[in-house]
């Protein structure tokens, strides 16, 4: 029987750290904010920034939230971009994706400063990590190497694999998995006979969102299995990438669907703002 990488644990311990520092840094006279812009009124988007925003107060971070009618033209949110990264105020803020349709996220991601890129999606972020610099990592892949640190499981030289390719997850999650020295495949909608590369993982992770595609023939005996997909049923629920029932007896280690990587994925935003204003206060004190 597989154990459960228990997301929601490991993620309490995050925020319980946050805390922590949070409360260090206002000790040192430096508030930590993290502002959102939110356009339109899709309903996931809406609830993702509710949930954001009381994640961030439960630590002790102010939160704002900048919000535009779904026809705001792109001027108007670059020139906010502009502002939020001027403002010595924000800490670290970002833009709730997907944007409605006619807005283009990419030159607007493209402006963020490092410094105060949350989601570490921006271009210099990406690149920062690929060439090995310090930068904000992005929030899925980067909750997912802390899931597996926290709960033990060595990276080091073993064979991982990664289904997926997007920016999102499991590129910037490839690059992460070989800082950690792994040995890394990635897998993606054109890879032959994926069962047969897949079972060659100690270290499995599926980001493919396609539901329950993957069962026991993908899965290596004592294999670790983290399942990033997350798919609502039509019964109520939430179910991931992996046919849980399935692969758990033959792995080792299993991340369950609700409750494995998503509550790394919020988590992870308040330690890269934690993370930001601390930056934010060494870069204007000198550093420690
Ligand atoms: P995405 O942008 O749709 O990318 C999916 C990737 O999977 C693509 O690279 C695609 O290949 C690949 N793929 C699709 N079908 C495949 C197949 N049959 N075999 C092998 N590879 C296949 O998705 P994403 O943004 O990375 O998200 C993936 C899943 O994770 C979704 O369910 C999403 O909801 C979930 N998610 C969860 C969290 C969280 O916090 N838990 C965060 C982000 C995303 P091609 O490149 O060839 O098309």
């Amino acid at each position: 029987m597989a154990r459960i990488l228990d997301g929601k644990a490991a993620a309490a311990e995050v925020r319980s750290e946050v805390a922590t520092e949070v409360g260090e840094l206002q000790e040192q006279g430096i508030s930590v904010r993290l502002d959102v812009v939110l356009v339109g009124e899709d309903p996931a988007s809406v609830t993702y920034v509710a949930s954001k925003e009381r994640d961030s107060q439960e630590v002790g971070i102010e939160s704002r939230v900048h919000r535009f009618p779904a026809d705001v033209v792109q001027e108007e949110l670059a020139g906010l971009v502009e502002q939020l990264n001027e403002d010595r105020a924000v800490s670290g803020f970002f833009i709730q994706l997907p944007l409605p349709e006619g807005l283009d996220a990419r030159p607007l991601i493209s402006t963020i400063l490092p410094a105060k890129d949350v989601d570490g999606l921006s271009p210099e972020s990406v690149g920062r990590l690929a060439v090995g610099l310090p930068s904000l990592l992005p929030c899925t892949p980067h909750g997912i190497i802390q899931l597996l640190e926290r709960n033990g499981i060595e990276l080091a030289g073993r064979e991982a694999v990664v289904v997926g390719r997007s920016n999102l997850v499991g590129k910037p999650l490839a690059q992460l998995l070989l800082r950690e020295n792994a040995t890394v495949t990635v897998c993606h909608s054109r890879t032959r006979d994926l069962p047969a590369v897949t079972q060659r993982a100690d270290v499995l992770v599926v980001a493919a969102g396609r539901r329950e595609m993957v069962g026991a023939e993908h899965v290596k005996d004592g294999a670790v299995v983290v399942d990033v997909g997350i798919h609502r049923k039509e019964e109520g629920g939430l179910v991931g990438d992996v046919k849980f029932e399935e692969v758990e007896p033959r792995a080792a280690w299993i991340s369950p669907v609700p409750g494995g990587v998503g509550p790394m994925t919020r988590a992870m935003l308040l330690h890269n703002t934690v993370r930001a204003a601390r930056m934010f206060s060494q870069a204007t004190t000198g550093g420690e």
